[in-house]
């Protein structure tokens, strides 16, 4: 009842939105007409013109009207003069004039807003419209599509009424050079994929260490296509640059074998209660046999038999209700004491691992609390109170119970990580080992990705249990998620065919609003019931039966899978049959395209993952229309009712015949994990459910949105979770970056860098006046040791009180720097000073960076203390950035008279620099978080990998031996003699 009050409204707000958009069409259209008449170069002229008058102070608002109707009479020129164009090496007619709704559509674009849009509705020209405007202002318009074939084909293609026009094109490419891109960049309008873009925006602003190694020039405008493809399914996926880490902390070598034995035990245990849970059963004692199996499911969710049990409605159901008891109960005190029954636990939806007392037990008999997070909240607390301490030994202490709990929670997240890599991650399924290698299988596509990595340990945990090398770890360089790169831009837009059951999501997060833009002609596609059976080979069984039936009247067929693996069995269930087909899995993206614009001919079984071909239109050929058009069956219904909806949405388009159908089952995931199947199993029985036979209702549909719904919403709440974390990152990284930029192009950088200086000074000042005594001997020392002032505490003493001294500090640290500089090159000065700024903004980001994925995983932990990990994260996060801040500075004061001035020796400190190999040499690649990743492979969340990594706010990055990063001629241990010093570098001893 609600939903439809709310669809009401929200219907009748759309309508009333797109019934204001209308008179504009009229406008548009009157302008169209008046420009029949000119020449080809008259029309151009009209850019020139339209340019001309923003200058003069109109807005884009304005020209709107205007501006549309030179797009739309420019496609009709092209209509009627049949025109051909080369797209990607194919000729194309272009036979397309803007229809009114694709109008609307432009202005929805324009007003920075998503326009749903069918698929098939022309949503590439409908980008044309509001492109072309808003590149009339020169700022540039970036055009994200959802592959490198898609942004080169539409470069291609729509890049012919621009260039018609006076403007210029450029199109992204994966493995383009830096000066590529940056012409690339510096057209009107660009074309490419949401990597390439976030990339770039790294680089430029995290990595370059020249302002010509820099290639974009700001986020004006964005228009992103299959918006929520990008926005929602890639949000789930930072961007990340990564290096190979310094220093590693992985033991997973040395728990195996003591995992493994743990493990066998545990799945002993747990095939003594599933055979147990067997004779109850047959003893008719259901309720005592589904206690027993939810047993199982907590301690060995991939045991065979409990699987096995899973599929029979009956027990599937018993166990169910054995959860639901234990999670009725508020204290979930039954719950506690069951995993105390086992040695671990893993909770399968989040995939976490626990480990419980007789775990623990197991691991060191002699010492359980081996195992075990130290309570520092405690122990501080406790330390702090004890009277018999004096200030210092309460310091060393804690600095001592920091120093456990970091060496605890290492080894606990050792153990939790090769848990799950033993009881959540299958072989096979979630990865494969291919030369010696853990593969990663994308259980969205089915894909394999070559070179990406779990993080946080856990790769190296399932390389462990396979028995190959262990690679060393990584560590991030720079990061930002899609969402945050987007949230750059001055304004936004999005086109899809499937928005509308995001739309929350879209204006929460984005401030984008929805528009459901009416189709040109309406949809008379037939969407028939789900037909649901009790096993997935039953399911494939009929599947295949209603192919050869529909293949036999010669009606083609697009056929959605969820994975390759199912493709591929599909695929082989059709060739024995004799029924040819194609299938495609989104790896050749041309490729495919090519194939997929072909399923609507007269026969065609087009087998599809997700993602293939998306992009491309099905057309259909001659007759087929009367065979009912396309029809789309779905394997498997997805996680997310989008999905879906855009499966279907590859039939019937514009006004076509078409029709579509999903086949499930009770062992499909969705079900398993998330369905009501107590519901549906009585359901079944109600309906009269035959063994093999596929059942159909509109309850059964019902039943399964419910469970998409469920689905959605904790996805929802994970990626918002997501958010709010990298929010505090966020705001960092945009005043480093913000700082950084300004050095990079400043042409003049010694103001900023005696700010900088200054800034330095009056803090050390402030702080030891603060003290009492005033510590004015600590004052002299750091003012002499961080600067050649020759200051003695006499000259302190004559000069007043602490403003006399900043005053002082300030001014002989500049003679002494005209002193320094005096017989150098101006130049040489000028980027020496820029990049000892750079060097220390990026070494010390880098090491917050980790720092801070450190402080991300070890704080949910705190959870246990009653508190918001969230706030704490904040706060904790926030005294870091200050520290950051402060050491950046220190940093800079020291290298600026520390740095060699010939420009040889400088450039082997910037060699030394790790983000310095990022200059094009260092391998760049787009890795998900490892909550990301085992969100899609576990339907978990993001608290998965709240595991702990260690916390090195200072940490030791050098050890004595390496070349100092000063001076790569010498070693660290005896190289400016500065070892130790406050903000120098800290060797680990
Ligand atoms: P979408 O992205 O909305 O699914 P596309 O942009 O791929 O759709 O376009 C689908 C098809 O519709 C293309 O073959 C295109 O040529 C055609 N098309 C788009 N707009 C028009 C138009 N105004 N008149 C005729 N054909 C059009
Ligand atoms: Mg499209």
């Amino acid at each position: 009842m609600i939903g439809w009050v709310l669809k009401k409204i929200l219907g009748t707000q759309n309508q009333r939105e797109v019934r204001r958009l209308t008179p504009m069409v009229g406008e548009i259209n009157r302008h169209e007409e008046a420009l029949r008449s000119l020449s080809m170069e008259q029309l151009r002229g009209k850019t020139a013109a339209f340019r001309e008058r923003l200058s003069k102070g109109e807005s884009l608002d304005q020209l709107l009207p205007e501006a549309f109707a030179v797009v739309k009479n420019c496609c009709r020129r092209f209509t009627e003069e049949k025109r051909r164009i080369r797209v990607r090496g194919q000729e194309i007619l272009w036979e397309m004039i803007p229809f009114d709704v694709q109008l609307i559509g432009g202005m929805v674009l324009h007003s920075g807003r998503i326009a749903e849009m069918a698929t098939g509705e022309g949503k590439t020209l409908v980008a044309t419209l509001p492109t072309y405007l808003n590149a009339l202002s020169s700022k540039g318009v970036h055009i994200v599509t959802v592959n490198d074939y898609l942004a080169a084909r539409d470069a291609d293609w729509m890049g012919e009424v621009y260039r018609e026009l006076g403007l210029t094109v450029g199109c992204l490419q994966h493995g383009q050079t830096q000066a590529e891109r940056r012409d690339q960049y510096a057209c009107d309008i660009t074309y490419g994929t949401s990597s390439e873009f976030g990339f770039d925006y790294l680089r430029d602003n995290g990595m370059a260490t020249t302002p010509e190694d820099q290639v974009q020039r700001g986020h004006f405008y964005s228009i992103i296509d299959e918006v929520d493809s990008i926005l929602i399914d890639e949000a789930r996926t930072p961007l990340i640059i990564s290096g190979p880490v310094t220093v590693s902390t992985h033991q997973f070598d040395k728990y195996k074998s003591i995992i493994e034995g743990l493990v066998r035990k545990q799945n002993t245990l747990c095939t003594d209660w599933a055979n147990q849970a067997k004779e109850k059963v047959e003893k008719g004692d259901l309720q005592g046999a589904g206690r027993l199996l939810y047993k199982v499911k907590l301690g060995s969710p991939r045991n065979k038999l409990l699987l096995k049990f899973q599929e029979d409605p009956g027990t599937r159901r018993a166990v169910d209700d054995a959860e639901l008891e234990m999670y009725q109960d508020t204290r979930r005190t039954e719950l506690y004491k069951t995993k105390e029954e086992m040695y671990f636990s893993i909770d399968e939806r989040n995939s976490e691992a626990d480990l419980s007392q007789m775990g623990r037990t197991f691991l060191n008999p002699n010492d359980p609390n081996f195992f075990s997070v130290p309570d520092l909240i405690t122990t501080n607390h406790d330390i702090d109170s004890n009277a018999g301490l004096s200030v210092e030994e309460k310091i060393k202490a804690k600095a001592q119970a920091q120093a456990d709990y970091e060496e605890a929670s290492q080894r606990i997240h050792n153990i939790s990580q090769l848990l799950r890599a033993y009881c959540v991650f299958e072989k096979d399924v979630h990865y494969v080992v291919q030369e010696n290698k853990v593969v990663i299988v994308d259980e969205y596509t089915g894909r394999l990705m070559p070179g990406r990595r779990w993080s946080d340990g856990l790769h190296q945990a399932v390389e462990a249990r396979e028995g190959v090398q262990i690679d060393r770890e990584t560590q991030t360089l720079a990061t930002i998620t899609i969402q945050n790169y987007f949230r750059l831009y001055e304004k936004l837009a999005g086109m899809t065919g499937t928005a509308e059951t995001e739309a929350n999501e879209f204006k929460d997060i984005y401030r984008l609003g929805v528009v459901v833009v009416p189709t040109n002609r309406d949809c008379v596609r037939k969407d028939a019931d789900d037909l649901i059976f009790k096993t997935r080979r039953e399911k494939l069984n009929a599947l295949i039966e209603e192919i050869k039936k529909r293949n036999a009247a010669g009606q083609p067929m697009l056929v959605g899978t969820a994975s390759v693996e199912s493709s591929e069995i599909i695929s082989r269930m059709l060739r024995r049959e004799n029924i040819p087909h194609s299938v495609l899995n989104a790896k050749q993206h041309q490729l495919e395209a090519e194939i997929v614009a072909r399923a609507g001919e007269r026969g065609a079984v087009m087998i599809a993952t997700n993602m293939a071909g998306r992009g491309t239109d099905i057309k259909l050929s001659p007759g087929v229309a009367e065979l009912g058009g396309l029809h789309v069956v779905g394997t498997e219904r997805h996680e997310s009712r989008r999905i879906d909806r855009q499966l279907r949405g590859r039939c019937a388009r514009q006004g076509d015949p078409g029709s579509s159908q999903f086949f499930i089952s009770f062992e499909d995931d969705l079900m398993r994990n998330f369905g009501d199947s107590r519901k549906i199993a009585g359901l079944m029985t109600k309906l009269g459910m035959e063994e093999n036979e596929g059942l159909q209702h509109p309850w059964l549909n019902r039943s399964v949105e419910t469970a998409q719904k469920r689905v959605e919403g904790r996805n929802y709440q994970v990626r918002k979770h997501t958010l709010q974390y990298d929010d505090v990152m966020n705001q960092q990284r945009t005043v480093i970056y913000a700082w950084r930029s300004d050095m990079l192009n400043s042409t003049d950088p010694r103001p900023e860098v005696f700010e900088t200086v200054d800034e330095r000074i009056t803090s050390e000042v402030e702080a030891r006046a603060g003290t009492d005594p005033v510590d004015l001997d600590g004052l002299v020392h750091w003012a002499n040791s961080a600067m050649p002032v020759g200051l003695q505490k006499e000259d302190f003493q004559k000069a007043g009180g602490k403003e006399e001294w900043a005053k002082l500090l300030k001014a002989k640290v500049r003679e002494a720097y005209e002193v320094k500089v005096k017989f150098e090159n101006p130049e040489a000065v000028k980027a020496l000073e820029r990049f000892v700024v750079l060097g220390a903004i990026d070494r010390l980001w880098q090491e917050h960076l980790y720092a801070m994925d450190g402080l991300r995983t070890s704080i949910n932990l705190r959870a246990y203390g009653q508190k918001d990990p969230l706030i704490e994260y904040k706060n904790e996060a926030y005294g870091m950035f200050g520290e950051l801040m402060g050491r950046i500075k220190e940093e800079v004061v020291h290298n600026l008279f520390r740095s060699a001035s010939s420009l040889s020796a400088f450039e082997s400190f910037l060699s030394a620099l790790p983000q310095r190999a990022g200059r094009g040499e260092l391998p760049m690649q787009a890795q998900t978080t490892e909550g990301s990743m085992s969100m899609q492979a576990e339907g978990g969340s993001t608290m998965v990998e709240e595991v702990l990594a260690p916390m090195k706010r200072q940490g030791p990055k050098l050890g004595r031996n390496d070349p100092c990063p000063l001076d790569a001629n010498k070693k660290f241990k005896n190289c400016c003699g500065a070892t130790g010093a406050k903000g120098c570098l800290k060797v680990s001893a």
